[in-house]
């Protein structure tokens, strides 16, 4: 409270934009509050079936598959794709350490391509240096919601090689290319709804395919997949609340000190210990309970109106690095990114101690990704953007 009011004192707003969940309104609140006094309900299908069936229909495709989280998601994947222990995949060197995991836990070896500068997303001259006759699929990754430079031309690779596509849609919700909703390119994609995207469930993830086959094997995948427990569930929606009256609320200058004392002792965390270790971690296993399809869809449905001030907050960013003479992201034609986040280079240590945003932007600023599989210290040979970008790239929110 005692920053605030320096803040304040300073002439600047009480707290900086925050860059997580942030999408949290009172209704959203409000829905997991109702369904925290009706944990009889929590292991219902209905409102999983229903969320499926939305999102499939919003996006346009054949068939969604909801599961704990994008990396959840990214795991069903791997299996319903039937990548098998020594297969590898195409990834770029700037990604996180969930995505690797879902690969290693199958065996799968990943095999780390450059990324453009422009845009973070796959360089095409590099993905056909690297591609050996072991990989089996390529991921395509939207890193802060932009269309990849080379979009097109890694499709066409793949075809060309009778490689996969999976598309990870983890920052892109809503983006489109040529009028197509990215998700919709590839064979497959990923969709999260984790405290730090587009819409926000705290954890949640779900697949997108039109493929028959697939659309078979993740039915499958998802039959046997287990029901988080009730405890987890009552701890995601505790973490709801909590996050809406921290970082969304108007006045969480003041909420977030009550949310603390109140929610503050049952947070469920955005990773596991298991994880951080590359250890298997239940929670790729487990598949949406019917409060987090509740809440997904409650988010979905305002999702235009997101869409709208990121971009807005977007072109606030594009000014500023003008002033500044930073680098702008690319967004290349005929593109609708998501902007879930505004990445630009800055002095390498800027990004060690990003604080100075929150003095001088009134933002807090983020550092995804530290590393090519953040945060994992990871650094593979010849990715010299990619690693640039570790060193350099930080985030800015877009929902000012
Ligand atoms: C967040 C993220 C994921 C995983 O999503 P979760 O819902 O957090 O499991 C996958 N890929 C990328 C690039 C991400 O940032």
């Amino acid at each position: 409270m005692l920053r605030s009011l320096s803040r304040l004192l300073r002439g600047q707003p009480p707290c900086p934009v925050p860059i997580l969940s942030a999408t949290l309104e009172a209704d959203d609140a409000a829905l997991a509050q109702h369904w925290l006094n009706q944990p009889e309900a929590w292991h219902d299908a209905g409102p999983v079936a229903e969320w499926e069936q939305v999102f499939a229909d919003w996006l346009g495709v054949r068939g969604a598959f909801a599961f704990m989280g994008g990396r959840a998601a990214l795991y069903a994947v791997v299996r319903a794709l039937g990548l098998q222990a020594g297969d590898a995949v195409v990834v770029p060197a700037f990604t996180c350490q969930c995505v690797v995991n879902a690969f290693r836990y199958q065996g799968i070896d990943l095999v780390y391509a450059d990324i453009d500068p422009g845009t973070y997303g796959l360089d095409v001259a590099s993905v056909e240096r690297v591609l050996t006759p072991a990989c089996k699929a390529i991921m395509l990754q939207y890193s802060f919601g932009l269309i990849s430079r080379d979009l097109e031309a890694v499709l066409a690779l793949a075809r060309q090689r009778q490689l996969k596509v999976i598309e990870d849609c983890a920052h892109a919700t809503g983006a489109s290319y040529r009028g197509r909703k990215l998700g919709t390119l590839g064979d497959v994609a990923i969709f999260s709804t984790e405290r730090s995207k587009i819409i926000n469930t705290i954890h949640g993830g779900t697949v997108a395919t039109s493929d028959p086959l697939l659309i078979e094997r993740m039915r499958d995948i998802q039959r046997n997949a287990p029901l988080p427990a009730a405890a987890k569930i009552g701890q995601l929606l505790n973490t709801v609340i909590h996050n809406h009256y921290t970082y969304a609320h108007a006045q969480r200058w003041l909420t977030a000190y009550w949310a603390k004392w109140r929610y503050g002792q049952r947070i469920l965390p955005q990773m596991f210990a298991e994880e951080f270790r590359g250890e298997y971690c239940a929670h790729y296993s487990e598949r949406m309970p019917a409060p987090v399809a509740a809440l997904s869809l409650n988010q979905l449905r305002k999702i235009d109106g997101f869409h709208q001030r990121r971009l807005q907050a977007a072109a606030h960013w594009d000014a500023w690095c003008e002033r500044e003479g930073y680098e702008k992201p690319l967004v290349v034609a005929a593109s609708d990114p998501a902007f879930l986040r505004y990445p630009v280079c800055v002095a390498p240590e800027m990004k060690q101690d990003v604080r100075w945003a929150e003095e001088q932007l009134n933002v807090i600023a983020g550092v995804w990704f530290a590393s090519a599989a953040h945060p994992l210290p990871l650094e593979p040979a010849d990715c010299p953007v990619g690693a640039r970008a570790a060193r350099q790239c930080i985030n800015l929110p877009t929902l000012l």
